[in-house]
């Protein structure tokens, strides 16, 4: 390899490794976008796997469910209240949460409910 070759390769190398990070998608978030927020822990929202009377996160509006739960969720929320978690469902239909971290029970609650209109 003469000189130039090894110039036009180290070019090349430096280019490619300062625009890779902008050219996947986590690098274009992290140049790009605001910084994500923190998520609260669930022991500082006082997070329960529980509904408390009734209000739960699938009818919570920072709650994020799982792939193919939205479309079954319409009207859910107030068919399911006064249920708990005995059966074990919140736990096989875990979601997120905008608010705090973790997987998410639909059938959860904590003191950052608010519901959806
Ligand atoms: S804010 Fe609380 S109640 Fe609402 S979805 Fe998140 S964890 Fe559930």
């Amino acid at each position: 390899m003469n000189r130039r070759q090894a110039l036009k390769m180290l070019g090349a190398t430096v280019v490619a490794s300062l625009l890779y990070p902008l050219l996947t998608k986590e690098g274009a978030v992290r140049s790009w976008a605001a910084p994500r927020p923190q998520k609260v822990d669930k022991k500082a929202a006082l997070y329960q796997s529980h509904p408390e009377a009734g209000k739960m996160c699938m009818n919570c509006r920072h709650f994020i469910p799982p792939e193919g739960m939205s479309s079954m969720m319409g009207g859910m929320g107030q068919n399911m209240e006064g249920m708990n978690d005995s059966m074990g469902m919140g736990r096989m239909m875990e979601g997120a949460c905008t608010i705090v971290e973790g997987p998410i029970s639909p059938m959860g609650y904590c003191r950052f409910y608010e519901r959806k209109s």
